[in-house]
């Protein structure tokens, strides 16, 4: 694989986040090679391979800045809730697309009011004859404007109807072509159109997009959340950039330096390590909710650190538009750092679940 991404022309400038940029044809040469839904059955497109295999994977995309945001989401958790919860029809339909890295997901979760407080949602699917009508707003959906499906989470049923916050909520696969469906960008402070704002108005699924059982999405999306979490990306998205300053610093006997790197360096071992241990729970089929919030808290506190660190070590200044490899990651990293406490989960409600899950409150 080492060999493959080294001259591979979508590697000519491993970025920060790689894993966050989009790049169709690269996808689609990873899935020729059966790199993605490598753990998926054979019948739907996979390989049948362990989870600690696809690991291997992720982590050599990641270590190398490869952009492999367009089989991301449904690899890492589209493709695992369909083949958990969705019916065969979505499976043989879906899953082989997915697998030759032909077919992207997004996530409609996060609304104008609604983010951390998830079961506050309120776009609705509205049950009409030989389907659904979808109402409301999805907010900060990354890719929508370039992936095929959503993995829509809503409330499902009649308005006014008795529901709980946990329940009668539903998640449905939603092709990002339905009439009725409206994607507008969000700029982020980059200056990159990643982030959009969809609405739908009377947009209408037909019953087979509905993905398990109606009214019992919230138990589903945990598990797709836990997914979203555990993930080496959650401590490895500015790898690229620690390398590079450990290149630079190549020969230096500076103690601080070298304290500052092992420090690091031990820290993303550990990590790794953790990221090793959720595997092996999730290849066993157990619940990793604390686990996955664990590893992503502190990851992003790592990956919050690399930058900071990073600038007292070298004498390069971040810039984007620098020729300079290092001061080019640099540049990415500061700007994306922020994101990384509050994409997939923001740090107090993470360190909530970990509190919740340790039994402390
Ligand atoms: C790079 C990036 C990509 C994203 N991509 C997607 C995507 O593809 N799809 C999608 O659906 N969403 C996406 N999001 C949205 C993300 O999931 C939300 O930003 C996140 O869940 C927080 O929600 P919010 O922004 O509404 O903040 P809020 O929930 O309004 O939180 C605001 C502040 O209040 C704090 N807070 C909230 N509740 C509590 C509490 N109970 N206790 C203590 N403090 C609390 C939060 O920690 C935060 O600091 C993305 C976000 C980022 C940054």
């Amino acid at each position: 694989m080492r060999e493959f991404l080294k001259n591979d022309p979508a590697m000519q400038r491993p970025r920060v986040n790689g894993w966050a940029v989009w790049d169709r044809e690269f996808s689609k040469r990873l899935g020729a090679r059966g790199w993605v839904g490598m753990n998926w059955p054979k019948m739907y497109g996979g390989g049948e391979r362990t989870a600690f295999e696809r690991l291997v994977v992720v982590e050599e995309l990641l270590a190398a800045g490869a952009p492999a945001s367009a089989h991301w989401i449904a690899d890492r958790q589209a493709g695992p809730m369909l083949l958990r919860f969705g019916s065969e029809a979505q499976r043989a339909e879906l899953l082989p697309k997915m697998a030759a890295g032909e077919c992207g997901f997004c996530l409609g979760m996060s609304e104008p009011d609604s983010g951390s407080d998830l079961a506050s949602v309120s776009t609705r699917a509205t049950p009409v004859d030989g389907g659904w009508l979808l109402n409301g707003t999805k907010l900060w959906t990354s890719h929508a404007h370039r992936a095929e499906y959503m993995m829509l989470f809503c409330r499902s049923g009649h308005s006014g109807e008795t529901e709980g916050r946990h329940s009668g909520v539903s998640q449905f696969v939603v092709d990002m072509r339905t009439p009725g469906l409206e994607i507008r960008p969000v700029y982020d402070q980059v200056g990159s159109h990643d982030f959009n704002e969809v609405t739908f108005t009377d947009a209408f699924v037909p019953e087979t997009a509905l993905v398990g059982e109606e009214g019992a999405g919230w138990r589903q999306v945990m598990s797709e959340l836990a997914l979203e979490r555990s993930g080496a990306e959650r401590f490895m998205s500015s790898f690229v950039l620690m390398r590079e300053a450990v290149r630079a610093l190549e020969g230096s006997t500076d103690p601080g330096a070298l304290r500052l790197v092992g420090r690091l360096t031990s820290h993303l071992w550990t990590l790794r390590n953790m990221s090793l241990s959720i595997a092996g729970l999730l290849q066993a089929g157990a619940s990793v909710d604390l686990e996955a919030a664990l590893l992503k808290d502190l990851g992003a506190v790592l990956e919050q650190e690399i930058p900071e660190v990073v600038r007292l070590l070298v004498d390069s200044a971040p810039m984007r538009a620098s020729e300079d490899a290092l001061a080019r990651l640099l540049g990415e990293a500061v700007l994306l750092a922020p994101t990384f406490s509050l994409r997939g989960g923001t740090r107090e409600v993470l360190r909530n679940i970990i509190s919740r899950g340790l039994g402390l409150r």
